[in-house]
């Protein structure tokens, strides 16, 4: 990570603390604490600057800690768990009042190309509505607050007429709130083109001190919050682990509050499987000035290079096989860095590469920037491709 960068952003998020709210909350030594709140765009949220991404997680006493706490926002999707994510969320939450609680979950268009984003005769209204009332039964709920177009990551999926007009259809018949696009891939070409358009009221961005293209994120996330549109980090604790092994793991209170340092950033959603995570996670809410180590810790960890691949698709054109090698690079962060292996599985079910294919070169004449071992992660996580998803899962 280029140190100018990082300081330009941390003094960007001194200045955006001025115009927050605040609640108060009594912390664990009894002393009053303030929950920090930005507003989420146009949407007029209020929102704890720490969110629950709760991806990963299938325990309803997890996110009763975190709602006890202070969270408030949820966010999880129709293809979490199989189901089984949003099932949780629904048994919870029919125990706490409806008002209480900010519900975002995702859709995935069908048909779409891993390696392009572009959509193809499968993507349908049809396909995206069927799913998404699926979720409605699995949440027992009758709206959510937000919609998410799940990964979209070209201009063409931003634009898909079909798919926008269906959410928008949503959202004028009081089934969604908020409707918005949730990136990984592509992700400043993608929140442009949603200025550009109009209809779209929140992104679900991924964001952290380790992306190598994030001079250009922090400008279009600038043009975002200009033209109001509410902007949810996520991927912020960068894979969480910088190696395979486990044994470095990402500082979770500083990656958190770099995100949060920038100001456009007004909350960030950091998957949740631990009740000390729970606790990390909440100190946050009231304290997210990065102290001089955290910092240290952060240019450490951007200097290791680490497990995020940043999804520039620079590799794929040296891939005589033109490999889906940013998709297979996440489900080895999936793997390795999340210890998740049905989101590894989910992610390479979704793409056409095989187990083998990487035995076929004798040298690897992908080149990664950020100096990857193509060939041997891909080797590697490829054969979680043989292994039955029962087995996982
Ligand atoms: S070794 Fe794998 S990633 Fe490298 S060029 Fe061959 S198929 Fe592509
Ligand atoms: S593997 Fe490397 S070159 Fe390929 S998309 Fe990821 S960061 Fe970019």
């Amino acid at each position: 990570m280029k140190r100018r960068t990082f300081l330009r952003s941390g003094l960007a998020g001194a200045a955006g603390l001025a115009t927050i709210s605040h609640t108060a909350l009594a912390g664990d030594n009894g002393v009053s604490q303030e929950i920090i709140y930005r507003t989420l765009g146009k949407t007029g949220l209020k929102v704890p600057v720490v969110s629950f991404g709760v991806m990963r997680s299938d325990n309803n006493a997890l996110v009763k800690a975190a709602y006890d706490g202070g969270m408030r926002m949820f966010d999880t999707a129709h293809g979490y768990m199989n189901g089984r994510n949003e099932e949780m969320l629904g048994s919870f939450f029919t125990s706490v009042p409806r008002e209480s609680f900010i519900l975002a979950t995702k859709v995935k268009p069908a048909g779409v190309d891993s390696r392009t984003g572009l959509p193809s005769r499968e993507t349908t209204a049809e396909d995206f509505l069927t799913k998404f009332e699926l979720s409605l039964t699995r949440l027992k709920m009758d709206y959510v607050d937000i919609l998410y177009m799940h990964a979209a990551d070209s201009a063409e999926m931003v634009k898909h007429r079909e798919i926008t007009d269906a959410m928008l259809d949503l959202k004028k018949k009081g089934k969604v709130r908020f409707i918005g696009v949730s990136t990984h891939k592509n992700e400043p070409l993608v929140i442009r083109t949603m200025v550009e358009e109009g209809i779209w009221d929140v992104v679900l961005t991924a964001y952290n001190f380790n992306l190598a293209h994030l001079d250009d994120l922090n400008r279009a996330l600038e043009s975002a919050a200009k033209a109001g549109l509410g902007v949810v980090a996520m991927k912020t604790m960068a894979g969480g682990f910088l190696d395979k092994e486990k044994t470095k793991a990402v500082n979770p209170m500083a990656a958190l509050k770099w995100a949060l340092s920038n100001p456009n950033v007004h909350t960030t959603i950091p998957g949740i499987t631990t009740f000390d995570q729970v606790n990390t996670d909440l100190k946050i809410l009231t304290d997210i000035t990065l102290t001089a180590d955290e910092e240290k810790d952060l240019v450490a960890a951007a200097a290791s290079g680490g497990l995020y691949c940043n999804a520039c698709q620079n590799c794929i054109k040296g891939c005589p096989a033109n490999l889906p090698i940013p998709e297979m690079m996440r489900a080895y962060m999936y793997a390795y860095g999340y210890g998740n292996l049905a989101m590894a599985s989910d992610l390479l079910r979704e793409t056409d590469a095989t187990a083998d294919q990487c035995t076929l070169c004798e040298t690897c004449t992908a080149e990664c920037i950020k100096g990857f071992d193509l060939k041997g992660k891909i080797t590697d996580i490829a054969r979680l491709k043989n292994v039955p998803y029962d087995l996982i899962a």
